[in-house]
């Protein structure tokens, strides 16, 4: 067996790949800018009691989706962050971040880890966009998050996704639905999985959450959490509604929804792409504001935020088809030795362009002339700069614009100056 196998549920990103990355990135960056997000990057591990405080012991990312090590022997034992949410708030808090500014927007595009069977969709290790709206508890909150979420779909011309929505109510709308729940199971306890026996005890709503098949007939019959909201949380998951409606932003209410992690509170939801196959979610969040008690602080922390899969995101825009006019960008210019003697020179050359802020390629193998100027076309580079014994004499050099074949003379300094004009590399490379 070779030695160069990447681990399984983990990939590489090659320069073609990460030039549709990069354009992702870009408008992420742009669009939580219109919103007043500014990014935050928290390490990638954190003591494991964060997330299993945090997340709750009984998500499946807790109890067998985590890589989690001990340091050394004595050591605090530590994990591979296997989401973001609860990292954030451990920052925000540690810093008390709050006490400065009432409201905070935080967004990330960060690597996670999770020790799931990989398959299509499903990697062990994977990046998340996520933002963030901590201070402020309101339906408007969530309601930005949520229109953030869909702008940023729309400007990168992603179509036919679905979004759900729920309200998980507050925690004593929980706790009445929960009885109800567990009331309602208990006589069919020895028809449920194993995983749904242990959720019965310590958190049946995430019952209503089981991907066994086998369970979703019991799970239909089910009372609904909606049913046992309070006046007060209906209210407020209407004021959402009528934000996205404002916004015509559509969306479908999902009675069932509660996703997989115990912080969340009234409205949830989750995104998902009819061009993913079986592992179809490409986004969600919702409303966390127990998360910081959870953490330890002396109260709530109101906060709102969403997650939404990159590698998702890009799978679905690559199948509907919005990579089709992005291409890597090559350099600006080759330079290339029409005389072996000359790579000297013409390497002195490439690096003064380099330095003048030309992006630019020069021949490091000695190839022949022909074979340069194949390298130059395969690179998608605009101009050749060729380099001979009488360009080397005269200071003038042939400067080729390898679009319409068009060829000057010209001195350095000039070749310098026209490409350094920022319009004509941009009317080159686009
Ligand atoms: P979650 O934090 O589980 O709500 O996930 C948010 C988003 O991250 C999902 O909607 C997916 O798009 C993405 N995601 C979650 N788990 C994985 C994984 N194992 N591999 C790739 N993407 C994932």
């Amino acid at each position: 067996m070779p030695h160069y196998q990447a681990v399984k549920g983990a990939r590489d990103i090659f320069p073609e790949e990460m030039a549709r990355w990069k354009y992702v990135e870009g408008v992420i960056h742009s669009i939580a800018a219109l919103y007043g997000f500014s990014e935050i990057r928290t390490p990638i591990f954190e003591y494991t009691e964060l997330f299993q405080r945090g997340i709750g012991s009984t998500t499946d990312i807790v109890g067998k989706e985590m890589f989690s090590f001990q340091p050394d022997p004595q050591g605090r034992s530590i994990t591979l962050r296997p989401e973001m949410t609860a990292g954030v708030m451990r920052a925000a808090l540690q810093k008390n971040i709050l006490s400065s500014a009432p409201v905070h927007k935080l967004y990330y595009i960060s690597e996670l880890f999770r020790k799931e069977r990989p398959q299509a969709g499903r990697q062990r290790q994977f990046s998340q966009f996520g933002a963030e709206l901590l201070g402020v508890s309101s339906s408007a909150a969530v309601a930005e998050v949520i229109t953030l979420m869909m702008q940023l779909f729309e400007s990168l011309g992603v179509h036919s996704l679905c979004l759900r929505i729920n309200s998980l109510g507050d925690t004593e709308d929980r706790l009445r639905y929960r009885s109800a729940l567990q009331s309602y199971f208990a006589p069919y306890h020895d028809q449920l999985d194993d995983s749904s026996k242990e959720r019965l005890e310590k958190n049946p709503l995430r019952i209503l959450d089981s991907k066994n098949p086998a369970m979703q007939e019991l799970v239909a019959g089910a009372p609904r959490l909606y049913d046992y909201l309070s006046a007060s949380a209906v209210a407020e998951f209407e004021k959402v509604l009528f934000y996205l409606s404002e916004r015509s932003i559509s969306y479908q209410i999902d009675y069932r929804l509660v996703r997989g992690l115990d912080y969340y509170s009234h409205a949830a939801f989750e995104v998902t792409s009819p061009a993913l196959g079986a592992q179809d979610a490409i986004g969600g969040g919702g409303r966390y504001d127990g998360l910081a008690r959870e953490l330890g602080n002396a109260s709530d922390l109101p906060a709102a935020g969403f997650a939404v899969g990159m590698e998702r995101l890009l799978m679905t825009m690559e199948k509907q088809g919005l990579f089709t006019t992005l291409n890597p960008q090559g350099p600006l210019v080759c330079v290339v030795t029409q005389q072996q003697e000359l790579e000297d020179h013409a390497m002195q050359i490439a690096w003064r362009l380099r330095k003048a802020g030309i992006s630019t390629e020069t021949d490091l193998a000695s190839r022949s002339m022909k074979a340069q100027m194949r390298e130059a076309n395969r690179m998608r580079a605009a101009y050749a700069l060729f380099v001979g014994a009488e360009e080397l004499s005269t200071g003038l050099y042939s400067l080729k614009n390898l679009l319409t074949s068009e060829q000057t003379t010209l001195s350095l300094d000039a070749v310098i100056e026209i490409l350094r004009e920022p319009l004509l590399r941009e009317q080159v490379r686009s």
